[in-house]
């Protein structure tokens, strides 16, 4: 390894984390950029220093910066493993040809087929689901049992949702167009841009809240954000859960849309063996639920548990088994879609 490959990620790391003051030179390291930020992270990666020996420097940014740092470093970037959320996000940054793709049976046995790229560019290590929420007083819960029903003329002004090309929305869009077909996808992102309320704004709570305040009479969240609110002890977020309710989607047909956060290994990885380590780690049990509860979400391995009485409280539902591998191939044509139905 040349000198300057060594120096150039020391006096990044230097400029950037101000609890490190200088590296032993035989120290494993390990570089993570993480758009996951939640307290329980923090005993996750010192339990992988205590198992590994091998010490994390972290950066914590968005999604998006993150990739326009990776970008901007190109061969000199210091990053060894990404962490995203939502497969939108994860197979965009493949195209950009960010990734390099790891052989592990250990992870190809622990996660589901589905929720990891064929051909090891990224693993999913937690899921959450995108559901319905509605007002209580103005809607029945079987008036809003599907996706497919929020472009029904019935909810005429009565749809908020937030922008259609934001990867939760483009995410979920693909998996529509993966089951009805282009056409029918289509036909229904204008359907539900006719039942706006609004103008598509603000994050998934936002979206609950226009619910609770009858500003709209429907929406859709990932489950994450409705079980923080679950755990709120804010009485105005407390409020907002009395009035709203909740269905699973298309229980009756090809079940809930599921997505993952997941992780990579870079392909200009300095430490390339501490990286594929790092991605095993987060597929153990214990990982699994300390990375699933940061963010109230499900663990992807089966075997593990996330002790979350307020995730649990909601219950069983049957999934869509287009997982996350299958529709992020979709984003281009669920961005045609968003773009030319008007759904901005
Ligand atoms: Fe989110």
């Amino acid at each position: 390894m040349n000198p300057l490959r060594i120096a150039a990620p020391l006096l990044f790391f230097a400029t950037c984390i101000t609890a490190t003051p200088h590296v032993a030179a035989q120290q494993k390291v390990l570089n993570l950029y993480s758009a996951r930020h939640y307290s329980t992270d923090e005993a996750l990666y010192a339990n992988f220093t205590k198992a590994t020996g091998i010490r994390i420097n972290r950066i914590d940014a968005g999604d998006e910066q993150l990739l326009e740092r990776l970008k901007t470093e190109g061969a000199n970037s210091p990053a060894d493993v990404l962490l995203l959320v939502d497969a939108a996000r994860l197979w965009n940054a493949q195209q950009l040809g960010l990734y390099a793709p790891v052989k592990s049976a250990l992870l190809e046995s622990r996660i589901p087929a589905e929720m990891r790229d064929r051909d090891g560019n990224w693993f999913g290590f937690s899921t959450r689901a995108r559901v319905i929420v509605y007002n209580k007083a103005s809607v029945k819960p079987e008036d809003v049992a599907s996706y497919e029903s929020l472009a029904d003329p019935r909810l005429k002004g009565k749809v908020c949702t937030r922008s259609g090309s934001h990867p939760y929305m483009l995410s979920l869009v693909a998996a529509v167009a993966e089951h009805d077909g282009e056409a029918k996808a289509e036909a229904w992102a204008r359907g539900v841009v006719a039942n706006f309320a609004r103008k598509p704004a603000g994050g998934d709570t936002d979206q609950i809240k226009a619910v609770a305040s009858g500003e709209c009479a429907v929406a859709l969240t990932n489950t994450y954000y409705w079980v923080r609110l679950l755990k709120s002890t804010k009485p105005e977020e407390q409020d907002w859960v009395k009035k709203v309710g909740f269905v699973w989607p298309n229980q009756s047909g090809y079940g809930t849309h599921v997505n993952v956060a997941g992780g990579a290994m870079l392909r200009n990885a300095p430490n390339k063996e501490a990286a594929v380590k790092f991605l095993e780690y987060l597929a153990s049990d214990e990982a699994q639920g300390y990375f699933a509860n940061g963010n109230n979400e499900w663990p992807v391995v089966k075997s593990a548990v996330a002790k979350n009485p307020e995730l649990d409280s909601l219950g069983k539902f049957k999934m869509d088994p287009i997982g996350p591998a299958v529709f992020g191939k979709n984003t281009p044509l669920a961005q045609r879609i968003v773009d030319r139905a008007g759904w901005r």
